[in-house]
């Protein structure tokens, strides 16, 4: 299990460092920015949409390791997957990290399971989330998510 919490750290060290997807999205039309007032995560989270399928995603902003982690790994894994499918990788992170929910689906995850040792650290669950309450905002057509529930 060490083995494994240092993998998933170097995972979350990674797209800390070298952030995927982490520019302003011009051809976006759809847009939403998030906070965490906890932590002091700003996350702005770009999708260009195109009927319903995520054709690029992007985000920007500053924050915590595991927030900017997070949000890079977010977009690695919804570029190209309709809402429903983000939908349902929403549930699952979020299942995942609050420890709240059905056993996560660790295939539909992949990459994502790294977030799972986040669950340990009950402060750092809204980092986790804030980008993904924020994609979600974006794809309703809310400009200002405040994440502090
Ligand atoms: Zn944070």
């Amino acid at each position: 299990m060490s083995d494994l919490r240092e993998l998933y750290q170097q995972v979350i060290l990674d797209h800390n460092k070298s952030p995927r997807n982490f520019r302003k999205l011009d051809s976006a039309n759809r847009m939403a920015e998030g906070h965490n007032p906890l932590c002091g995560d700003e996350v702005t989270v770009y999708v260009e949409l195109v009927d319903d399928v995520i054709n690029e995603i992007a985000f920007q902003g500053h924050g915590c390791a595991i927030s900017k982690a997070s949000a890079s790994m977010m977009t690695a894994g919804l570029k190209g997957k309709t809402i429903q499918e983000a939908e349902a990788l929403f549930t699952e992170v979020r299942q995942m990290v609050t420890g709240e929910g059905d056993q996560p689906n660790a295939d539909l995850l992949g990459r994502l399971t790294a977030l799972s040792g986040v669950r340990e650290f009950p402060n750092r669950v809204k980092c986790a989330t804030l980008p993904w309450h924020t994609m979600r905002g974006a794809l309703k057509g809310e400009k200002d998510v405040v994440f502090d529930e």
